[in-house]
């Protein structure tokens, strides 16, 4: 199906032998709010092993240098985990390298690609999210250094990484307050810890994962005039392209855990006996699975021809851009349902938390949230469509 070639089918194997063995740590991690550190760097090594490890990189830069619809193909297996164990499967962040010094890379990218740094972002604040240019974070150079400060929301992965992109805005004037939003931004790698950057708390979320997505507070936080990431001013592109990447894997993941849902309420369906007959025998059942299964194939038909619509043609950055916003939008809608419909079908069973239905249920709204809300992408979507019109699109 799918007309995937012997180096599409061999990774997308290998990355599902992978999910496979991880889906027994699952419920462990659900109880225990992750697994041992151990346990986690195995799997990670486990990951690269594989090959299924920064497959967003070039190969020569060390990276798995994948087609963007293998990388597809392995982040779908990785969204048949919960509990985002399959994150181990890491994607360090391929806008990178065009923009990166040598130092940046000798110190940043490449032991990322090689598993030994792990990053974070530090973009939202509390008065911007959606509106990104809205950020009051600032940056004021000063001799060799800048001087960074501003508080940053939902910075995911804080308690693993052991660096961040601090997004901010240039201040010229020293005399002006940190805080009072400024001009253009600008993008630093900041190293993790760092004096000045302190977890102000650490609030409880929906999904009980072992990342964490504190508040950070960053006072007066000194860094090299080297850390600052390309020229200045291109800070929004950096975080545009990689909104870009994030949300087609988002949807790819929404696909693979769709697919796990369907096939573990459809089982449940056929053995569980209600009535006289299974469950899956009663319409009223049955049109829940015809429905998950049915927005399961169009999800994954969607996803794919997008991924290879970029292969095809890379330089086409505006249809890329507004595709990924309509698969990300669809497959994270898609999968809200699924879930939900799975754990109806599940009855009480699929309260429990020990059941996929119930982890994926919580687990899967964020994906309407994060890389940009639905709201956000039907915006996109919306601009683009009434400028270039419906051929472009679709
Ligand atoms: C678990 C989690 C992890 C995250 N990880 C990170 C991270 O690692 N780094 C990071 O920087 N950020 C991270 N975020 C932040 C995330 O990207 C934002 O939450 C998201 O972009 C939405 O911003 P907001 O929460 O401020 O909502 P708001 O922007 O305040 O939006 C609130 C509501 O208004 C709607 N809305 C806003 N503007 C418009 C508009 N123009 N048109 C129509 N509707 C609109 C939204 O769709 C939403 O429904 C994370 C968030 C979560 C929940």
């Amino acid at each position: 199906m799918y007309g995937l070639s012997a180096a599409d089918e061999d990774i997308q194997a290998r990355a599902r032998a992978f999910a496979d063995e991880l889906i027994p740590f699952e419920v462990e991690a659900e109880l225990s709010g992750g697994l041992p550190d151990d346990v986690t760097a195995a799997h990670k090594k486990r990951a690269i092993e594989l090959g299924i490890f920064a497959t967003n990189l070039p190969r020569e830069l060390g990276g798995g240098g994948c087609t963007t619809f293998q990388q597809v193909l392995v982040q779908e297996q990785v969204g048949r985990v919960t509990n985002a164990l399959g994150w181990v499967a890491a994607t360090p962040p391929s806008w990178f390298p065009p923009v990166a010094s040598a130092d940046q890379l000798t110190r940043y990218l490449l032991p990322t690609i090689r598993g030994e740094r792990e990053e974070c972002y530090a973009i939202t604040e509390e008065g911007a999210g959606s509106d990104v240019d809205a950020i009051t974070a600032t940056a004021r150079r000063d001799g060799d250094s800048w001087v960074l400060h501003g508080v940053k929301w939902h910075v995911t992965s804080f308690n693993t990484a052991d660096y961040c992109f601090f997004q901010a805005k240039k201040i010229d004037d020293p005399e002006r307050l940190p805080g009072d939003s400024g001009g253009e931004h600008l993008l630093f790698l900041v190293d993790l810890p760092s004096p000045g950057v302190s977890v102000v708390r650490t609030p409880a979320y929906s999904h009980t994962i072992s990342h964490h997505h504190p508040i950070v507070a960053f006072e007066d936080v000194r860094v090299p005039a080297a850390n600052l990431v390309g020229a200045e001013g291109d800070g929004m592109l950096y975080s545009r392209e990689w909104f870009r990447f994030e949300r087609l894997m988002v949807a790819a993941r929404c696909v693979g855990a769709a697919e796990r849902l369907v096939a573990e309420m459809s089982g449940f369906a056929s053995s569980r006996v209600a009535g006289g007959i299974p469950i899956a025998s009663h319409g009223l059942v049955a049109g829940m699975l015809a429905d998950s299964v049915t927005e399961l194939f169009a999800a994954r038909s969607m996803l794919y021809e997008t991924a290879r619509g970029i292969d095809r043609d890379p330089s086409d950055v505006k249809t890329a851009h507004a595709q990924c916003s309509m698969v990300k939008l669809y497959c994270s809608e898609m999968a809200g349902r699924v879930a939900d419909r799975a754990v109806q079908v599940f009855g009480g069973r699929g309260y429990m938390r020990e059941n996929a239905a119930e982890r994926f249920f919580r687990e899967l709204r964020v994906e309407r949230i994060w890389e940009g809300t639905s709201e956000i992408q039907r915006m996109i979507i919306a601009r683009q469509l009434t400028a270039r019109g419906v051929t472009a699109l679709a």
